[in-house]
This record gives C-alpha cells, structure tokens and sequence, in this order.
C-alpha cells in the first residue's frame, strides 16, 4: 500500500448531530481532551480557559448560547487520525450543517436520555440517510434521570427507523447510575464522577459476575441489570459491522459527558469500526482515497475565523492524492492553477500551517473572494464532486446603514460574509439599497452582529418587498437584454455577479415566467 493510502485508511472524519442542549459541545470537549488535542478539562462554555474548544470563538455564540460557525478538530488517537468536523446547532444554520455533512464520512448521534429523540436529530438523521452516512449513538446525561434504556432504544428504532446495537449497557441511571457493561467484552467500568479521566483512572471488572463488582456495588442491582440484559439480547440487534457501515444499524453507548463517563469506550470502539474515506463520485467518474492524483471539494467558506488573522477560509476535504505544502492544484470552476502552498490544518484549538493532508482531512485554503462552496480542486482533471446541497432564500431584508461613509465597507462585508454560504446579497439594478437574503431570522442578526464586529458597520434591516428570488438565464442573448430594460425594476445582481429576478409575489413571479417563455427562471444558484 502506498504511503498515502495506508494514510487514508487511517482516517476517521465524522461530525456529531443532536439536538439543541444534548451534550455535543461537552462530548467535543471529552474527545479532545482523550485525544490529548486539550489538557484541560473545562467547560467549553467557560471562556477563562485558553485552550477552549474551537467550535466556540465567538462571541455571539457565547450570548447567545448556540453554536453559530462550524470548525474541524483534528487529533491522534491509537494510531489513529481523528478529523471531527463541528456543526452549529441551531435550526437557522442547517443549509451549513447539511454541507458539513457531505463531508464526513459517519457521524456520531448525542441524544439526551430524559429528551429522546427530538425534533433537530430526527432532521439530521434524514440527511444522513441521504448518504447512508454510517452513525454511533451516545445516549446521554446518565447521571440524571431520564427514561428506561430500553424505551430509549425502542424510540430510536421506531422515531428514527434504524435498528439499534447496543455495545455498552447502564447499571443504573441518575442518582443509582453504578457503571456501564460492555456488551462484547463483558467488562464492567464503574462510575466514579471525578474520576474517570482516563481509562485507568477508572475502576474495570472483568464481568458482571465479579465477586468483587457485586461486593462494591450490591448484588441486587446486578441481578436487575442481568435481568433486564436477557430482555434487550432479545429485543435488540448484535452488533453488524457490515449493516453499520451500510447505514442500516446504529451501534449505541450509554454514558454522562460531562462526567467523561463512557466516552472512552465510545471513542476505541469510533476508531476501530467507524469507516475510513470512501470513494466519491465525481460526475464524470468516482474518486477512490488510493488514488495518487490529488482531489478535493470545498464544503464551507468562513471569513475572520480569527480576529488575529482576518481572512478567509475555504475548507476544503481531501477526497484522493495528498496535500504537500508548496503545492498548486487545478481549480476545475475558473479553469485555473492556483497556489494552495500555505493551507492550514486544525488540531484542535489551534490553527497552524499543514504539513501534509491526506484522504479525510480537510485543509483551509486562504482565499481572496476566488473560491465558492462546493468548488472541485484537482491534479488537473476536469472533475465536479457531486451532492453538495445549496438552498434558496426564504425571506429577504433591505439593508439600511447607520453611515452613509462606510458603505465601501458594508459591501465589502456582505460579500464575504455571503461567501460563507448562510445568506445571499442582491444589488438592485436601479436602486443604490442593498437586500439580504436568508433561509431563517437568525441569520439577519448575526450578520447584523459581525458587520459591527468584523467590519465596523452598523447596518439594520428592513422588510423588503420580495417573496423570493429567481436567477435568470437565456440561451437567447436578445430575450435577455430585453428582460433586462423591461424588468430593471425587479432585477438585481448576485455576489458573484448573476442577474436575479426578485419577485414582489408569488403571483407576480408566475406571470413574468409565462410572459417570458425564452427566460429560465432557476430557483437555485448551482453550486458548479
Ligand atoms: P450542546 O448544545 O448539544 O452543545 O450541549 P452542551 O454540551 O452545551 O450541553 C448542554 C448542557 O447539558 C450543559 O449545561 C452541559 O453541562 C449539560 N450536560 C452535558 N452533558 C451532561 C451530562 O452527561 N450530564 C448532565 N447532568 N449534564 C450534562
């Protein structure tokens, strides 16, 4: 096997998916921390501590208390690379959570064991099985009480229709929680919150029926834990690493994050059995990781990551070939050569210049406006990777600025920010005002938020008079100029320089297509 990919094989990129609340910012915290990526445990929510998760850096998202941008953490773990890609948890940044995911290769599913399954993991699920994106689950909080484990894992089967495989089993829950049993090994490892940093902190029997084990935690909740085991051998599924891979059984562990109880045995069981790269398909042929030829795509753009470096960040994931520093590779969308000599790499906290990266990594490639979600890098093959979602604007507001003076600034501002994929910006064609578009509320305050912050602009938004936007095109050079005089009015340019047809109404919209039969009126910019 080649250096490379002995490499890829070696790669485990995933992101966690949950709901709101359930515990994925402790769990990121909790791996980090096995990973050796952080030393310190500590709340990521805490800022004091320097060295907090990435996943947290701004400051929005510390009043607000969700996560609002997206990051990669990368770690070693026995003898394994471990790329965990964040997604922010809120409703209103899914179109950016659905791209972070066509960039995985599994995923991880927190579920908070008083909650269930709730609204935000069922949507997530169903992006995966788009996919078939392999996934683990995490039932969490075990330290509270929530409901019984065995209805835990009847709600997942039944609410989210993926058979559940139990690998670690609780004795106990929230003030009775005593350990967990490890359905394969036998092993029992005792809860001792304050104490189960690391696996030999940890107190492990060699089985439930350890003399000993029943000695330290009595007998009785042992045989009730056995007894119930005889029920879920019967009404759950053993472990399939064949249908888990296929996206058609989900492994589940049962444990407390913030206690960092269980998350070991999730993470060795994670690096053994979850998949390394897969092919991609690529339109015209699918990409194998062995590959030597370098590809890649990118999944997220991202500006002022850090307020010490004030650029912006394509990240892109390596789909085949490896990345040297020095490189160039073909940018397939501009027909281009371009330099990506100086792409960064994240472990953990800590942005540094990438030494190599390999299938299942992902680089962030600086960028100066030139790059745009869902681009395909190459050795030089005319290649696009597929599957990349991009969605429409639902609701649209006029942007009004405080200071007329810094109007170079606001443009400046939300093009980039709209480089970001989250909210689009149009330019009316007869109008100096600008509209913002967007697919949830939220988005219009955090722009409003990092135009102060990054830009120095202090800009509000208004309702404006558009249901929805329509990007027109013509094989018809004349039909099209015509459009142009006729419709000024409604029309306005997009960040990259596409005309936009901005409907005052359904109705309206409806009339303008039939009266313009030569007109394409698409309902999405294509990412290609
Ligand atoms: P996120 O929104 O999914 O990122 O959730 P967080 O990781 O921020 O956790 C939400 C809340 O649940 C925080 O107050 C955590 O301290 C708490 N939490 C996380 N894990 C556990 C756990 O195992 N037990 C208990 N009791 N609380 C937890």
């Amino acid at each position: 096997m080649s250096t490379h990919a002995a490499e890829a094989a070696r790669r485990r990129t995933f992101a966690i998916i949950s709901h709101p609340d359930a515990g994925k910012t402790t769990l990121t915290e909790k791996l980090l921390l096995f990973g050796g990526a952080i030393r310190q445990a500590g709340s990521v929510k805490s800022r004091k501590s320097a060295k907090h998760a990435t996943s947290d850096w701004m400051t929005l998202e510390k009043e607000r208390g969700i996560s609002v941008t997206s990051s990669v953490m990368q770690f070693p773990y026995d003898g394994r690379i471990v790329n965990l890609l964040d997604t922010p948890g809120h409703a209103d940044f899914s179109e950016d959570t659905y791209r972070v995911l066509t960039a995985v290769d599994s995923a991880l599913m927190v579920i908070d064991c008083a909650k269930g399954v709730e609204e935000r993991t069922i949507k997530l699920m169903e992006v995966c099985r788009l996919r078939d994106t392999p996934i683990m689950t995490f039932i969490n909080k075990l330290d509270r009480e929530g409901k019984y484990p065995i209805e835990l894992l009847d709600e997942v089967e039944r609410v989210l229709d993926i058979p559940c495989a139990p690998i670690t089993w609780p004795i106990g829950m929230g003030s009775r929680l005593k350990g967990v049993v490890h359905l394969l090994t036998g092993e029992v490892h005792l809860f001792e919150p304050g104490k189960n940093l690391t696996r030999q902190d940890s107190t492990i029997y060699a089985s439930l029926d350890d003399p000993a084990l029943a000695q330290r935690v009595g007998a009785e909740v042992l045989n009730e834990v056995s007894e119930e085991l005889v029920l879920v051998q019967g009404a759950s599924h053993p472990f399939d690493r064949e249908l888990y891979l296929a996206g058609l059984q989900t492994p589940v562990f049962f444990g407390s994050a913030v206690n960092n109880f269980g998350v070991q045995l999730l993470l060795d069981f994670f690096v053994e059995h979850a998949p390394p790269p897969k092919p991609r398909d690529a339109s015209a042929r699918v990409i194998s990781p062995d590959e030597s030829a370098f590809s890649g795509f990118v999944f997220k753009i991202q500006a002022n990551m850090d307020p010490l470096h004030r650029d912006r960040v394509a990240f892109l994931r390596v789909c085949s070939g490896s990345y040297e520093p020095g490189g160039k590779a073909y940018h397939v969308r501009t027909g281009k050569e371009m330099r990506i000599g100086d792409a960064l790499t994240f472990m953990a906290s800590e942005r540094g210049l990438a030494e190599y990266a390999y299938p299942g990594d992902v680089i962030g490639i600086h960028n100066h406006g030139t790059i745009a979600i869902a681009d395909t890098f190459t050795a030089g093959e005319p290649l696009q990777f597929t599957g990349i979602p991009s969605f429409a604007p639902e609701l649209f507001r006029r942007v009004r600025l405080r200071d007329p003076l810094r109007l170079k600034q606001l443009h400046k501002g939300l093009t980039q920010l709209s480089e970001e994929g989250a909210t689009q910006f149009f330019r009316p064609l007869l109008a100096n005002d600008l509209i913002l578009g967007a697919i949830g509320t939220l988005q219009f305050e955090v722009v409003a938020y990092r135009l102060k912050d990054e830009y120095g602009v202090e800009a509000t938004f208004e309702p404006a008079q558009v249901v929805t936007a329509r990007w027109v095109k013509a094989e018809d050079g004349g039909a099209l100029e015509e459009f142009r005089e006729k419709a000024a009015i409604h029309l306005a340019i997009d960040a990259t320089g596409a005309l936009v047809y901005l409907a005052p109404t359904r109705v309206n919209l409806q009339m303008v297509q039939e009266r313009w039969p030569k007109l394409r009126f698409e309902a999405t910019r294509e990412h290609a």
